[in-house]
């Protein structure tokens, strides 16, 4: 016995068409018009878009970050995601400096094994090689065979998670090799660390100085050169939270010169601006404080315009979510210390639809390419990411006439503010399914803790040749 999902529009991204969808187990059993409902529990869809369950391929749950920790674990975390639509995410476990990859991929296991309550991935992110540089490149390898198809370099944050330019090449050089993706957070950490110094001392220490300490030439600069390091080593590079024009302009450089290089951009630099919410008048506005930061408001259109052109593939959030009343709090008279991020989980689908879909700029098609399907293809999940025979059954149950009020009051995220107060947005997930398991009824977490299961992600180069 399986069930029926009847009568709704499913939406993939190529197309959109009357379908029923029949789930049996944890799969995908076949998709057609009038299928047969005996004996299945029938859910009905009329009036619904049947879509591929979003996959979040950046966030940071139970990160630690300068003496806290953020504030979703995977429980919290993933259950927001779920409410939100989203039935994958893809985490980054981060190697301490001086430790190994395989520490920190049993610590993030073990953060995510047992409380994610849909289906998780990790990316790992490198900062260090150790002494003997040949088994740290071989503990790529292992990586990969765990199920880690990707690797995380900073080019920011220098003595934390920085690395140099040789060592970024290296792994690069190595991912070539194994058909891994090489994820960047493209700034220029130097040059940044030189300004945040100058500012410091010059007694600007408010959230908004944070914002102008990180000039978007820093970032085109990591860009550019990220790129350009990953073509001499043969690697595929996959920019993250790309956020302004400058950078875009590097990237559709380089992919005119048929250059492997992807990039995604996250929700709160298409709606977010530093006029906006960052304008320099009150501590508030810590609430805003990440990486890279809020910019002006002209660069929305760009960003747009790539996701409706192909430039950028994905949309993603980088959800790194911290409490305004006792975390943001730590950098108060000092941003150096403000911890990094804003919560978003929850509310990617709803700001992407709205924002895209209603306002015309986006097709559902796209829709569903930029939160789903390319996110599976780039990362090398083959099971998940669309609606057809034999995936997995992460269905969205989407009502695009749903009208929603983004609230703190009401999310699921464990913050005290939503970066989205008081919006009102049209189109919001009605059911949700998880490997075949309905987890979200009407809009509530119906699911069982615990029940997401580690996604083991092929190598596939982010999907080019
Ligand atoms: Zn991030």
């Amino acid at each position: 016995m399986g069930i029926l999902i009847q009568g709704g529009t499913v939406v993939s991204s190529e197309r959109s068409y009357k379908a029923d969808v029949l789930i049996e187990g944890e799969s995908i059993l076949a998709v057609g018009e009038w299928l047969d409902p005996g004996g299945h529990t029938v859910v009905d869809a009329d009036g619904l878009l049947v879509m591929p369950g979003g996959i979040d391929v950046h966030t940071h749950l139970d990160m630690p970050f300068g003496g806290t920790v953020s504030a979703d674990d995977y429980t919290t975390g993933t259950i927001a995601a779920a409410v939100g639509g989203t039935t994958t995410v893809i985490d980054f476990a981060l190697q301490a400096k001086g430790g190994t990859m395989r520490e920190a991929f049993d610590v993030w296991m073990a953060k995510g094994v047992g409380k994610a309550c849909v289906d998780w991935s990790l990316h790992m992110a490198v900062t260090d090689l150790g002494a003997d540089e040949a088994a740290g490149l071989a503990e790529m390898e292992a990586m990969v065979a765990e199920g880690i198809a990707s690797f995380k370099l900073f080019m920011a944050y220098p003595n934390v998670l920085m690395i140099d330019d040789g060592l970024m090449f290296k792994v690069m050089q190595k991912a070539a090799a194994l058909k891994a993706l090489c994820c960047i957070h493209a700034e220029n950490g130097s040059a940044i660390d030189v300004v945040v110094a100058q500012m410091i001392a010059e007694g600007k220490t408010e959230p908004h100085y944070h914002a102008l300490s990180r000039s978007t030439k820093a970032e085109a600069e990591a860009t550019h050169r990220s790129i350009a390091l990953a073509e001499m080593a043969g690697a595929s590079v996959y920019i993250v939270h790309l956020s302004n024009e400058d950078a875009l302009r590097e990237l559709r450089h380089a992919q005119n010169r048929g250059l492997k290089a992807l990039a995604e951009t996250c929700t709160q630099y298409l709606v977010l601006s530093l006029e906006e919410q960052m304008p320099g008048k009150s501590w508030e506005e810590a609430k805003y404080v990440f990486t890279p930061p809020l910019r002006e408001k002209w660069n929305q259109e760009a960003l747009w315009g790539a996701l409706e052109d192909g430039a950028l593939s994905v949309v993603s959030t980088d959800h790194c979510p911290f409490r305004f009343a006792d975390q943001k709090e730590l950098g108060r008279g000092d941003f150096r210390k403000i911890p990094n991020g804003g919560p978003g989980i929850e509310n990617r689908l709803q700001i992407l639809w709205h924002f895209g879909v209603n306002s015309g700029r986006l097709t559902r098609e796209r829709f569903v390419e930029l939160s789903a399907t390319a996110p599976a293809r780039i990362f090398g999940m083959e099971k998940k990411g669309a609606i057809a025979e034999g995936m997995d059954a992460d269905v969205l149950l989407w009502d695009p006439h749903a009208d929603y009020t983004i609230s703190a009051a009401t999310q699921k995220m464990a913050t005290d503010y939503s970066m989205f107060e008081g919006w009102k947005v049209k189109g919001n997930a009605r059911h949700v399914f998880s490997r075949g398991e309905m987890v979200v009824k009407d809009g509530e977490w119906v699911g069982a803790v615990g029940r997401g299961r580690f996604v083991k992600r092929v190598a596939n180069a982010g999907g080019f040749a």
